[in-house]
């Protein structure tokens, strides 16, 4: 999200006379679009915005890190502009200030999104933007303001062009992209036509368990060039906690959801998020989460451990969290159970022949290319190939996690 909001950010500056550079150290301005998800991030973030202040930029903190710390942020930026005012970012950017109202003028900033010159092999696309799922632990209902689904008729147009300039691939985003709706039109809607305009691969993300439906696995299943890829965070394995989280499923309906996808999309890969050491977890919540894991064998996953973030419901509701060595010790053994079920998948990958997007070579060595399988599985080639060319493999080795193919075409 704060990426494709950032090309937007570059696109608008860039088409009104501001240069662009990679290289912050050279800049006159710089911009950092922080996440605020876990307090990572947020303090990284705020590192990056302080170093450059001192080097004396004029720095602009934008995204969530802007909506959540506004107050904090003067002493380091000065610029504070949250996500719902980028349209006004042109006008703000010599005067400083704080810009943070939920004003709302998203479909304004994404308009300069849908003649986007500087362009790679694969751009993703929003479709909506906000939440209103408020799940307990979560701070994105309060940084990015309520679920708002963009114009089809932009998205399509975005679409279309990203095409007409060659696009390899197109990823829809959103918090939660089965719940677009736009005059009529549902996800499954958007995708088929999406899928019609005819980019080489299609993917989306984030799925949510609850709104997710069969419609959307018989559009994958219709359409050769929608990915047989599904990011369906589970969060817990534990139904009392998912209750606890307000995530709107149970384990079992999870479980059922996965094999459902399985089932309607041959090959369909399955990544995930899960949390560990939410407050008031036990051992046992925990091991469900594990066997959860062990019965879908999630094609890969990205496992956090709890970090409270003020003013989502858990943060105010449970004053203490687990101590820091049980959540360690329950992030390893997810990690380890996971890593297991990775190499065992990988492994029955061999002597298999797959279809690869190449996302470009190796820096130390150019003669390893790496490029993504249909269910979005990192392959290694020992080719020099250029990013965005489609090579088919035969996957003839794995070590560690990481398959090796030989290229059949
Ligand atoms: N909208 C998506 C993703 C939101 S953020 C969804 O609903 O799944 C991405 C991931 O960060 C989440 O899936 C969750 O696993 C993790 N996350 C969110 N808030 C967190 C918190 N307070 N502590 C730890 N992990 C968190
Ligand atoms: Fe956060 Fe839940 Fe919305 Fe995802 S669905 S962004 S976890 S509130």
């Amino acid at each position: 999200m704060n990426e494709y909001d950032s090309g937007v950010m570059k696109e608008m500056l860039v088409k009104n006379g501001f240069v662009y550079t990679d290289n912050p150290e050279i800049a006159d301005i710089v911009i950092v679009n922080g996440c605020v998800v876990r307090e990572k991030p947020e303090k990284k973030a705020i590192e990056t915005l302080r170093y450059f202040k001192e080097k004396g930029k004029f720095t602009v903190a934008a995204g969530c890190v802007a909506q959540k710390d506004k107050q904090n942020l003067k002493d380091v930026a000065d610029v504070v502009i949250g996500p719902m005012e980028y349209d006004i970012l042109l006008d703000v950017m010599g005067k400083g200030g704080i810009y943070t109202d939920f004003a709302d003028y998203r479909d304004r900033f994404y308009k300069y999104a849908q003649n986007r010159k500087d362009i790679s092999f694969s751009e993703y696309v929003t479709i909506m933007t906000g939440c209103d799922n408020f799940c307990s632990y979560c701070v994105v209902p309060f940084t990015r303001g309520r679920e708002k689904s963009r114009s089809i008729d932009d998205i399509l147009a975005e679409v279309e062009h990203l095409v007409r300039m060659g696009v390899k691939e197109i990823t829809l985003i959103g918090q939660n992209v089965n719940s677009y709706f736009y005059e009529g039109f549902e996800f499954k809607d958007l995708l088929e036509k999406v899928a019609l305009i005819g980019p080489p691969r299609i993917r989306f993300t984030t799925s949510h368990p609850r709104d997710i439906s069969i419609a959307v696995f018989d559009v994958i299943k219709r359409y050769s060039n929608i990915m047989p890829w599904l990011h369906l965070p589970l969060q817990t394995g534990s139904t009392r906690l998912l209750k606890e989280m307000k995530r709107g499923y149970t384990k079992e309906e999870f479980v059922y959801i996965t094999r459902l996808a399985r089932k309607i999309v041959p090959g369909m890969t399955i990544s995930t998020d899960i949390m560990v050491a939410y407050p008031s977890e036990t051992e046992e919540d925990f091991e469900q989460t594990i066997e959860v894991v062990k019965e879908i064998e999630f094609d890969y996953a990205y496992m956090f451990i709890y970090s409270p973030r003020k003013p989502s419901s858990a943060f105010y509701r449970y004053k203490k969290t687990l101590p820091r060595d049980v959540a360690v010790k329950r992030h390893r053994k997810l990690v380890d159970t996971v890593q297991e079920i990775v190499i065992k998948k990988r492994r029955k990958m061999i002597g298999k022949r797959y279809t690869l997007l190449i996302d470009g070579h190796s820096k130390k060595d150019p003669n390893v290319s790496r490029g993504k399988t249909e269910g979005n599985i990192t392959v290694v080639v020992n080719k020099k190939l250029p990013a965005g060319t489609f090579v088919d493999v035969v996957i003839t080795d794995v070590k560690g996690v990481t398959p090796f193919g030989n290229i059949i075409s």
